[in-house]
Order: C-alpha cells, then sequence, then structure tokens
C-alpha cells in the first residue's frame, strides 16, 4: 500500500511503514524496518504527544496523525542550496563513485568511499523534529554534502559526508560568545540523545550519531553512519525538498 492509503498500527507490516519511520526519525526513532513494532508504536506516541499535543497518544497513525506530519514538513522546509557540495565539480551531490571500495580495506561504514546519491532522508527529518522540540532556536546547515573531490581539495578523509551526515549551526544571538554556543550546542545534544534516541559516538549499530563536544564545539554534527547497509538504500537518500518530502494524498 501506499503512504497515506491505510491506517497504520501496531503489527501492519510494508514499504508506508518503511517511510513513516524515515519520516518520524527525530521522535525517538526506530529502524527503518517496515515492520510496526512496539518501538515503533512509541515513536508515534511520541510524535503525537511532543508534536501534536495529544493528552492520550493512541500510537495509531490515522488521518490526523498523517496531516500532521505533512504539517512538520511544511513548516521546515528544507533549503538543499546549503547542503549542497560545494567541488565545483559533482553536481551538488556526489557522482555516485566508489560504491563498495573501502579507506585501508577495512569494511566499516566509516570507511566507505560511496559517494551516495544525495542525503539520507532520515537526517533531514530528524532535524526538522529538532526544529521543532527548539523552535525557539535558529538553524542553518553549516555543512551538508562533501564528495571526494571536495574532500581532496580540503584534504579531508572523512567519508561522512557523502551524505551520511549534516552539520548545524545555532545562529547566535547579537553579543552571543562562544562560550554560550558551546553550551547551546551541549544542550542540543542532550536533546537529541533524550528524545530522538541519538548516540553521542559510534559504539551502538543502527542509531543515529553526534559528534562529540571535543569534535563539534560550536556545531552540532548527526549522521547515519552507524547504520548497517540495509538501512543506507540509495532510495533512502534525496536531492531536493521533493524527493525528501515525497508528498503522497493522504486518502484514509
Ligand atoms: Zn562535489
Amino acid at each position: 500500500m501506499a503512504y497515506g492509503e491505510r491506517i497504520l498500527r501496531r503489527d501492519t507490516q510494508g514499504d508506508d511503514v518503511v517511510e513513516l519511520q524515515l519520516r518520524l526519525a527525530g521522535f525517538r526513532g526506530t529502524l527503518p524496518d517496515g515492520d510496526f513494532g512496539p518501538g515503533t508504536e512509541l515513536q508515534v506516541k511520541a510524535f503525537q504527544r511532543d508534536c501534536m499535543r495529544l493528552p492520550a497518544p493512541t500510537g495509531i497513525v490515522d488521518r490526523a496523525t498523517f496531516q500532521a506530519i505533512d504539517d512538520l514538513a511544511r513548516r521546515f522546509p528544507i533549503d538543499f542550496d546549503t547542503l549542497r557540495c560545494r567541488c565545483g565539480t559533482c553536481s551538488g551531490f556526489g557522482q555516485g563513485k566508489f560504491k563498495g571500495l573501502y579507506f585501508g580495506g577495512v569494511k566499516t561504514e566509516q570507511n566507505h568511499r560511496y559517494e551516495y546519491p544525495g542525503i539520507h532522508r532520515m537526517i533531514l527529518w530528524a532535524a526538522r523534529a529538532l526544529f521543532a522540540y527548539r523552535a525557539d532556536l535558529r538553524f542553518v546547515f553549516s555543512s551538508g554534502y562533501r564528495c571526494s573531490v571536495d574532500n581532496q581539495i580540503h584534504q579531508r578523509t572523512t567519508t561522512n559526508h557523502h551524505g551520511k551526515a549534516v552539520d548545524i549551526d545555532i545562529v547566535l544571538a547579537p553579543g552571543m560568545g562562544k562560550r554560550e554556543d558551546m553550551d547551546r550546542c551541549n544542550e542540543v545534544r542532550g536533546l537529541l540523545v533524550e528524545k530522538s534516541n541519538a548516540q553521542i559516538g559510534w559504539l551502538g549499530a543502527n542509531r543515529k550519531s553526534l559528534e562529540p563536544a571535543d569534535i563539534a564545539p560550536t556545531w552540532v554534527h548527526y549522521d547515519v553512519r552507524s547504520y548497517e547497509p540495509q538501512y543506507l538504500k540509495d532510495s533512502f537518500f534525496c536531492q531536493d525538498l521533493a524527493g525528501l518530502d515525497r508528498r503522497l494524498p493522504i486518502t484514509v
């Protein structure tokens, strides 16, 4: 069934459940596996409680919940110009090179040189949840896609930004200094750990990861590097707002 064509609840399975799990990635978060289990139910309840402000969340994705997810996208459109690679050679999201090739031959996602075809939708939907949780702050993306050419120009060896990561900056209020900026970034990381099931570092498999404060003092680095390959399928990546939102008619 296409997303929006049927009510989703505990024990539902299918591609529409995958779509739901991706869109609610920032509300507790679970695996985009298409299986509506207890984790997904908690995810839906978190969205209904925190975003829809329902006093008694049901965990059932009905018409009102589908519409509220669409509203979240509408409230926080993503400016893809701020996410495009700046190398001047690729189209903005790499050239699809180096699939299955690893730095040093070590087959971990950290060393995977593949230029994924866009930015992972889960990261951008999760960013929207952050924007909603902290609607009092103004956020911008300071870094999105950085392809292998861009890495070469800047002599970087990390492949994190081959579509699996974004760096988020909090716009400073006038007169605000570095100390306060660092404190606020720590605060935001704390919120993402609490509300979005993110982890600091990359120890656990299949969790959204944040760089620790010593690596990212004045920005928030958010990535999906610790996910297994089945959650990093090409189809999970997008290059524009239409590809991120995949707006579909809600007919339930
Ligand atoms: Zn590039």
